[in-house]
This record gives structure tokens, C-alpha cells and sequence, in this order.
């Protein structure tokens, strides 16, 4: 049994790792670690890239949400000694534990394809959004005002790898976007945004009726669809893509890489039993096996009772962490730890600036009012009431429109 001051330190402070924190609520002594000062609501990351969001409502600071719940340490966990009970931080700094949770999430999987990690660009932070945000304006103030129109949908040719709800709900955005900008900017032509998915189909675990929603935005938007397409290689400014035996390459502007996700790769440091994608394999309780004083959740475990559709998302990894909070406790105060089946909380996917789809009780909604509806949803699934409470009157009061591709400079 621990104690009333056992140190929990808890690594990774997103949906699994600062909800823990957060829910425990002063009970230990709690230490959340991350590599960013912010927590991000990732769900609302394609927003934040058309500026219908800004970054404090979607990524607001780690201190301000603890307040004085835990101690906040900004820093990279290195590696993790289980036998000495103790955590490295980029640096060398060591951290010592009573009780261990673990939530580092995952990063991109690029699954070896050559070019890929060097050419494409990641979508997964802020600094990401960023960056596509400017490759989209910088290459808009390339093109020169009298353009013939094939030359600026040349000159706009986007690729986004991956077909599942990711890859939707990026790509829609984006060609929302830079349709927006071509008329701001009254040049001839359009521009050409194309998603890459391997399998037959696009976003296969999404059910038939939020599927409408989906194609018909999707053909709105005028994403070009290539399923049963495989990527060859990345080249610095093309793609070489495979369909049937035949390899097509493709000049891009840029290609964004949303095809996968393996776990963080701090789990290498750890001598632990793990599943073939490489996930910690975890007991009904989210303890380790064997080691009961660390507690693993979200994009790196493999927990036993979970609907498929719910592995690794950020439902699971927020309905894992009141369990994990609980189970903390229970452990503190040397009570029984329970374990909990995970349900659907229901989908929401943003398609375009304009439109989502939302399938919450059984009803699938779309249009402008679901997307009014997504909001809503996820206003109430950020992270502490104050920081609700100020981002629902900011998104009230001053609105939800999304910010145009502007010339740099402006
Ligand atoms: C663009 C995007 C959109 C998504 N949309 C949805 C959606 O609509 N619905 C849904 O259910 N799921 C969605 N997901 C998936 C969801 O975000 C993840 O499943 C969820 O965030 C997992 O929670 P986690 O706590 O395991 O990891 P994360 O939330 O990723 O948190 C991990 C944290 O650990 C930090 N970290 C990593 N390594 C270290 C280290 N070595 N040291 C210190 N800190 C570290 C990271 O910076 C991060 O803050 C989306 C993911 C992305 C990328």
C-alpha cells in the first residue's frame, strides 16, 4: 500500500496523462510531465489550421489548467528505469515515483516508405498546423495574378496520405480553404487537393449513414479520391503513387502525412510485454502486468475490453483516465481497483469550413448545424470548467469563422 504523500508522476500530459492528473485532484503528491507547456485538444486541430479556432482555446497552458492541483515539469522523458522507480528527462534531470502513469501517446508512422519522414509533413501539433498553414499562403503568393488555370491547379496540387477520418477531415479543410483563398484572390482555376488510402474505401470504421455525409462533402469540396492506392516514394516536390502494377508520379506542393501512428517510442526504453503493433499490454485495472505501481493508458495500451472503433482515440484515452484516477487512489488508499468496459461516445468529423457530421444517440446529423453541434460537443469535453466557460463565450460571442489565407506580410 502507498501513502497520502506517494509521489505520482505521471508522463505525457494529453487526454490520458492531464485528465489523470486533473481528476485525481490533489490526491498524492502529482507531477505531470510533458515535452510542450500545452495540452492539446487534437480533434480540434484541422480548426485551428482554417483559424475557426485560435491556440489558447484548443491548447491551452498545462500550468494554468493544474493551477495547484500538481506540479508542472516541461520536459522530454528520455527513458524510464522500472527497477529504480525513476524517469529521465531530456537534460538529466531524474524524477523518482511512487506510482507511475504513463501516457506519452504516439507519433507519426511513416511505415518506411522512402522520402516519406524527409518530404511530407506530420499533422499531429500546433507547430505542424503552422506549418502547413504557411506552405499553403507561401506557395498562394507564388502564383502570379494571370495564371492560366491549369497552371495555379498545378501550382496547388495538395496530397494528404491516409484515408481515415484524419485524411477527411484535412483534406476537405484544406480544399475549403484555398478555394476561399483562389476567389480572395480572384485568380483563373482551382485548386486540387487529392487523399490516399490504400484500402477499398475511405474512413472504413465510420458507420453507412455518417458515410453519406462524408462522400457528399467530400465531392462538395472537390477532394479527388484515390483508394486502392498505395504511396511508392516521396520525392522532395512529388509523389509516386501505385494503383493496379502502374506507378504515377505527381508534382505536389506539399503532402501531408496522416496514414498511421505507432506508440511513442520512450516505450523502447522499457523491457515490457507488448502486443505486435507494439502497444503495453495492460490488466482490466490499466496497471502494468507485473508491476503494479505503473499505470498505462491511451495511444500506447492495449486494453482488453474495447469496442475496435475506440483504439486510439482520444474517447478512450479520456474515458481511461477517470478509471486510472480512480485506480490511482484506490491503490493510495489500499482499496480494491476496479476495471470498466469503454463505450462509443459517438463521432463527430469536421468536413470543410462549413459543414461536420455528428452521430451522438443513435442520430446522425450534418451541415452547418452539426458543425454548430461539434462545437458544442467538444466545448464540453475541454479540460477544466474555467477554461469551458471562457472558450464557449469566446466562441459565442465572437464567433467561429474561419480566417483566410492572407498574403504573408499582412
Ligand atoms: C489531428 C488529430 C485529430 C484527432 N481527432 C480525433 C477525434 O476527432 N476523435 C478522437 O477520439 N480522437 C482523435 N484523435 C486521436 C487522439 O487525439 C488520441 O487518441 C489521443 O490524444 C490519445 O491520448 P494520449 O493521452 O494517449 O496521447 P496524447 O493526447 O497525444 O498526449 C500525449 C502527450 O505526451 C506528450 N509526450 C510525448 N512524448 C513525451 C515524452 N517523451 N516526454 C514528455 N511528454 C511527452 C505529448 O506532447 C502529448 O502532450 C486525433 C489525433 C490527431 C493527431
Amino acid at each position: 500500500m502507498a501513502n497520502d504523500k506517494s509521489k505520482v508522476l505521471i508522463v505525457g500530459g494529453g487526454f490520458g496523462g492531464l485528465f489523470t492528473a486533473l481528476e485525481l485532484g490533489g490526491v498524492g503528491d502529482v507531477t505531470l510531465v510533458n515535452d510542450e507547456d500545452h495540452f492539446l485538444f487534437k480533434p480540434m486541430l484541422y480548426e485551428y489550421l482554417s483559424g475557426e479556432v485560435q491556440a489558447w482555446h484548443v491548447a491551452p497552458d498545462c500550468k494554468e489548467l493544474l493551477d495547484r492541483q500538481a506540479t508542472f515539469v516541461r520536459g522530454l522523458a528520455e527513458s524510464i528505469d522500472l527497477e529504480a522507480h525513476s524517469v529521465r528527462l531530456a537534460g538529466g534531470r531524474i524524477l523518482s515515483y511512487d506510482i507511475l502513469v504513463f501516457s506519452p501517446g504516439a507519433i507519426t508512422n511513416y511505415a518506411g516508405v522512402e522520402g516519406a519522414e524527409q518530404f511530407s509533413l506530420p499533422f499531429r501539433t500546433l507547430n505542424d498546423a503552422n506549418h502547413l498553414r504557411r506552405r499553403m499562403t507561401e506557395v498562394l503568393d507564388r502564383i502570379p495574378p494571370d495564371a492560366a488555370p491549369q497552371d495555379t491547379r498545378e501550382a496547388l496540387t495538395f496530397v494528404v496520405v491516409g484515408g481515415g477520418a484524419s485524411g477527411v477531415e484535412l483534406s476537405t479543410k484544406m480544399a475549403d480553404l484555398l478555394r476561399d483563398a483562389v476567389k480572395r484572390r480572384a485568380l483563373r482555376g482551382e485548386p486540387r487537393v487529392v487523399i490516399v488510402e490504400m484500402a477499398d474505401r475511405l474512413v472504413p470504421g465510420m458507420g453507412e449513414e455518417i458515410r453519406k455525409f462524408v462522400d457528399g462533402a467530400l465531392e462538395e469540396t472537390r477532394v479527388e479520391v484515390h483508394t486502392n492506392t498505395r504511396v511508392a516514394r516521396l520525392g522532395a516536390n512529388s509523389i509516386t503513387l501505385a494503383h493496379n502494377d502502374r506507378q504515377t508520379e505527381m508534382t505536389t506542393s506539399g503532402v501531408v502525412w496522416v496514414a498511421g501512428v505507432r506508440p511513442s517510442p520512450l516505450l523502447d526504453t522499457l523491457k515490457i510485454e507488448r502486443d505486435r503493433r507494439g502497444l503495453i499490454l495492460v490488466e482490466p485495472t490499466l496497471q502494468l502486468r507485473g508491476r503494479a505501481e505503473v499505470f498505462a493508458l491511451g495511444d500506447i495500451a492495449f486494453y482488453p475490453d474495447v469496442v475496435p472503433t475506440l483504439a486510439g482515440t482520444a474517447q478512450l484515452a479520456f474515458q481511461q483516465s477517470h478509471l486510472c484516477a480512480q485506480n490511482v487512489r484506490a491503490f493510495i488508499e489500499g482499496r480494491e481497483l476496479k476495471s470498466k468496459h469503454f463505450a462509443e461516445l459517438g463521432e463527430a468529423v469536421s468536413l470543410g469550413t462549413e459543414h461536420a457530421a455528428v452521430l451522438t444517440g443513435g442520430k446522425v446529423i450534418g451541415g452547418p448545424l452539426a458543425r454548430q453541434a461539434r462545437f458544442a460537443l467538444y466545448t464540453a469535453r475541454l479540460p477544466t470548467w474555467h477554461h469551458r466557460l471562457r472558450v464557449g463565450a469566446s466562441w459565442f460571442f465572437e464567433g467561429t469563422s474561419p480566417r483566410p489565407l492572407q498574403p504573408l506580410g499582412f
